[in-house]
């Protein structure tokens, strides 16, 4: 299915398909039955070659040594790197450029920059258990304490934490009534992991829960300036709902062409399972959602890249996060229906996208604030203004 594209994106789609082929499709089925962990030899393999390829630096400005890819070349990149389960893509750092606006020199020096080189790996830890949802409504505070601040809290579903060095911590400035993110290094006294559940997905990297307790940070560790708020977290939510849009794009497409081939290989009643009309239901149907799913998403990085207004950028993107997270969990569900029995084995890429591709459609706003937000706006700035 070829959309048009520019021959810079086209290029780089060809860059990732060929690393994903060759560095992390093989070794899907190994992590699935392993914890999702791989040996470190492969790991370090893998991270390597990306920031060869410069994967940590596609959002980074040329400024700061960075690619500053255009992001309808981003997303080519992460819907090939989407093809691949058990978040094999996931071994590298990702620097993204809303940091270099937000983050001091020194700070940029210390997290980012080393990013970039592989010698620092983040983790967001914003979501709590009361508020769930309503990121405004946060209970984790920081309070001044001379120079310093003193961070409390607890933080639940911290993704990677296990595997990364520092956090981005939201928290509520009760002094300023207002919000801000905070650096703050894994291992720092007074944050303790008090659970680690186990999810569908079978990734290495955890969800962990952590409680914080009069962590003392120096001032110099809050992002951005007084008044600032959530601005950078909304930087953030974007950029990851735009990549969920891609990498879910690439997971469709690798399940329909497997589906596919399968359903054409497949003899029952002495003919391709292809031949089936409801079988073919299944298939077009998913074809013709994908069609739509990357027109969307390429759509919105060309938005971002004119530099298209950003309230309607930001709907945008909670459109593309809605659509094609729905969508694929639509495609997967067929997909294991194709492939029958053999579909619900641990071993079949569909029903592996089976079981990651639905936290889609909770992570980085659910669907149902995605919808909200999409409302909002529709109400507030009219069709026009989306
Ligand atoms: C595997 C995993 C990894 C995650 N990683 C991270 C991470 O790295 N960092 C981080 O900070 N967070 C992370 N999260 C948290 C994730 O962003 C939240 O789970 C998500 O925002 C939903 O919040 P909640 O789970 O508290 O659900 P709730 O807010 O309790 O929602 C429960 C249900 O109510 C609905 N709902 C809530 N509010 C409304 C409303 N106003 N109107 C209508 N319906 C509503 C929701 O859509 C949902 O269906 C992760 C979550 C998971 C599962």
């Amino acid at each position: 299915m070829q959309i048009p594209l520019s021959d810079d994106a086209r290029r780089w789609q060809r860059i990732a398909r060929e690393y994903a082929d060759e560095y992390l499709l093989p070794h899907e089925v190994e992590a699935e039955l392993n914890e999702g962990e791989l040996p470190d030899e492969i790991d370090a393999r893998n991270k390597k070659r990306a920031i060869e390829l410069g994967f940590t630096a596609i959002d980074v400005p040329k400024s700061y040594g960075g690619l500053e890819l255009p992001m309808e070349c981003q997303v080519a990149i992460w819907e090939q790197l989407g093809r691949v389960t058990n978040a094999l893509s996931w071994c590298f750092p990702e620097a993204q450029s809303w940091m270099f606006d937000a983050c001091s020199d020194a700070q940029l020096e210390q997290y980012v920059l080393p990013m970039m080189r592989g010698e620092q790996k983040e983790c967001y830890a914003i979501t709590e258990s009361g508020p769930g949802s309503d990121v405004a409504a946060i209970q984790a505070t920081a309070v001044r304490d001379g120079d310093d601040y003193l961070l409390n809290g607890e933080k639940w579903f911290v993704t990677s934490a296990n595997l990364a060095t520092f956090m981005w911590f939201q928290a509520k400035l009760p002094e300023e009534g207002d919000q801000a993110l905070f650096l703050v290094d894994v291992d720092a006294p007074g944050i303790k992991m008090i659970a680690n559940p186990k999810f569908s997905h079978t990734y290495a990297s955890h969800h962990p829960t952590y409680l914080f307790t009069d962590v003392r940070v120096p001032v110099a560790a809050r992002v951005g300036r007084s008044g600032d708020g959530m601005a950078y977290t909304h930087s953030w939510f974007r950029h990851e709902r735009l990549m969920i849009g891609a990498r879910s794009c690439g997971a469709c497409a690798r399940l329909i062409e497997e589906a596919t081939a399968f359903a054409s290989e497949r003899i029952i009643d002495g003919a391709p399972l292809a031949e089936k009309q409801a079988i073919q239901i299944l298939l077009a149907d998913s074809a013709t959602e994908l069609y739509a799913a990357r027109l969307m998403t390429y759509d919105a990085a060309r938005a971002a890249d004119r530099g298209d207004d950003l309230k309607a950028l930001h709907t945008r993107c909670s459109m593309v996060k809605l659509y094609v997270s729905e969508v694929a969990n639509r495609i997967a569900d067929r997909a294991v229906q194709i492939f029958g029995g053999r579909g619900y084995m641990r071993e079949n890429v569909a029903e592996r996208f089976f079981r990651e591709l639905r936290v889609d459609r909770i992570w980085e706003g659910t669907s149902e604030i995605q919808r909200l937000i999409i409302a909002r706006s529709l109400v507030k700035r009219g069709l026009d203004g989306m």
